[in-house]
């Protein structure tokens, strides 16, 4: 078992004060103090990068002095007469080739609805004004999308979660955009295509 120590400080909340935190490969105990302290928004269940590894907070109040995070490395749920090195390897393989594809999507999501935002459809032509409203359904299509193939991906793979939280952002700037382009549309042009 490591200690938390000036030389060697908590790899949860860093703390270097003193001996309070400790851990090894299998489980960490992280004290919760006034000074250094385990992420407060954490809940039973849910996860936390550690040194590249996901851990597991498991239990809360724990450990010598009954104040302690206590967390595990995360095991995914997997039946266990399934598991398998190799299985998990290539389960995990493809989790990140499905989550490196999403994060392009993503990307493409953001640059589309960036342009989108960017119009300025109250100087443009008749003309322009057309190509901003394809693009801003498109931005709405490609948004709706994206979201529902990352909640579907979530399930599994919580990196997804801080993704979909932007998305939403967008999401809400690119309908509140929609709105403000056809109640324009529809006071100085009437109805366009
Ligand atoms: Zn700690």
């Amino acid at each position: 078992m490591q200690y938390s120590s000036r030389k060697n400080p908590c790899p949860v909340c860093g703390r270097n004060k003193d001996s309070d935190c400790r851990w090894n490969d299998e489980v960490m105990f992280c004290h919760v103090g006034t000074n250094f302290a385990p992420p407060s928004h954490l809940k039973v269940g849910e996860t936390l990068v550690v040194n590249g590894i996901e851990w597991a907070l498991v239990k809360t109040d724990a450990g010598h002095s009954g104040r302690a995070h206590v967390f595990k490395p995360h095991r995914p749920l997997e039946k266990s007469f399934n598991y398998s090195p190799h299985i998990y390897k290539e389960t995990k393989a493809k989790k990140d080739e499905l989550f490196r594809i999403a994060v392009g999507a993503f990307e493409d999501y953001l640059k589309v609805s960036k342009a989108a935002l960017g119009c300025n459809f109250q100087q443009c032509t008749l003309e322009e004004l057309r190509e901003y409203k394809k693009l801003i359904e498109r931005a709405v299509e490609e948004g709706k999308e994206i979201r529902q193939i990352m909640l579907d991906m979530q399930r599994n793979d919580k990196r997804y979660s801080d993704y979909i939280e932007l998305i939403d952002q967008r999401n809400k700037e690119i309908n509140n955009l929609k709105n403000e382009a056809d109640n324009f549309c529809w006071a100085h042009l009437g109805e366009i295509e």
